[in-house]
C-alpha cells in the first residue's frame, strides 16, 4: 500500500476505530486523490497511531475503494467499493467535487451528492443510507453546530454548508477577527462530524441487533 505522509483522523476519539471512518471528497481532492492515474493508502490515525487504512484507486469521475471489512464476529471480507465522482460547476467559476452515493436501500439507489461518505456498517454510503438523521438529540445539536458556522460563513459573504469553501477575509475585517471566526466554522462543524460519527456508531451496533436478533429482511445489497 502506498503510504500518504500524513494521516487523516476521522471524528472525536470515543468511537470504535471500526465505525469511525469518513471520507471527505475536498480532503481526497487536495491530496491528488481525484486526478487519473493516482493510487495509494489513506489511513486514520488517533493519537499518532494509525487505527484503520484503506487502499485507493484514484481518479476524476471514479475512486475505487478496496479494503478489508468485518461486521460483529462474522468472517473478515475483501470489499471493492467503486464511488462515482460528479463535478458541479461553482457559481462563481471552477468546479466542485462530490461523491455520488453507491447505497442502495430497499432497492433503490441513493446517487444522492455527497461531500462524505461514512463507513458505519460495510460500505462508505451517505449520512442518509445510514439514517444517521433519525437519531434526535445528536442530530438536534448537530443541526445547533451547523447552523452556528453557517451563520459565520455567511457572515463572511460565503455560502452556507461544508461543502462550500471558507471564504477569505473580506475587505475592511480585522485579520483577528477574521481568524476567530474562521476558528469557529471548523470548530463547529468538526463538533457536528463528531455527533454524526457518534450516531453512525450507535446504527451499526442496531444493524447488528437487527442481523442476529430478528431475522427481519436485511436491508439488502448495498
Ligand atoms: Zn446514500
Amino acid at each position: 500500500m502506498g503510504g500518504l505522509g500524513s494521516g487523516r483522523t476521522s471524528g472525536g476519539g470515543r468511537v470504535t476505530a471500526e465505525a469511525c471512518r469518513s471520507i471527505d471528497v475536498n480532503r481526497l481532492r487536495r491530496e491528488g486523490v481525484l486526478s487519473a492515474g493516482w493510487s495509494g493508502g489513506w489511513e486514520w490515525k488517533r493519537n499518532g497511531e494509525r487505527i484503520s487504512s484503506i487502499s485507493i484507486r484514484g481518479g476524476e469521475d471514479r475512486i475505487v475503494l478496496s479494503y478489508r471489512s468485518r461486521i460483529g464476529s462474522q468472517d473478515w471480507q475483501d470489499v471493492e467499493e467503486p464511488i462515482p465522482i460528479r463535478w458541479v460547476p461553482c457559481r462563481y467559476g471552477g468546479r466542485r467535487p462530490y461523491f455520488v452515493c453507491p447505497g442502495i436501500v430497499n432497492g433503490v439507489a441513493c446517487r444522492r451528492h455527497v461531500v462524505k461518505l461514512y463507513c458505519a456498517g460495510r460500505y462508505y454510503l451517505c449520512r442518509h443510507c445510514y439514517r444517521l438523521t433519525h437519531a434526535s438529540r445528536n442530530e438536534d445539536s448537530c443541526d445547533r453546530a451547523l447552523r452556528r458556522a453557517n451563520k459565520i460563513r455567511m457572515r463572511l459573504g460565503g455560502e452556507p454548508g461544508y461543502e462550500a469553501m471558507i471564504p477569505r477575509r473580506p475587505k475592511g475585517m480585522w485579520r483577528k477577527t477574521y481568524d476567530r471566526l474562521f476558528e469557529a466554522v471548523i470548530e463547529n462543524e468538526s463538533r457536528a462530524e463528531e455527533r454524526l460519527t457518534r450516531m453512525a456508531a450507535r446504527l451499526l451496533d442496531l444493524d447488528q441487533r437487527l442481523g442476529t436478533n430478528t431475522r427481519k429482511p436485511k436491508r439488502g445489497y448495498w
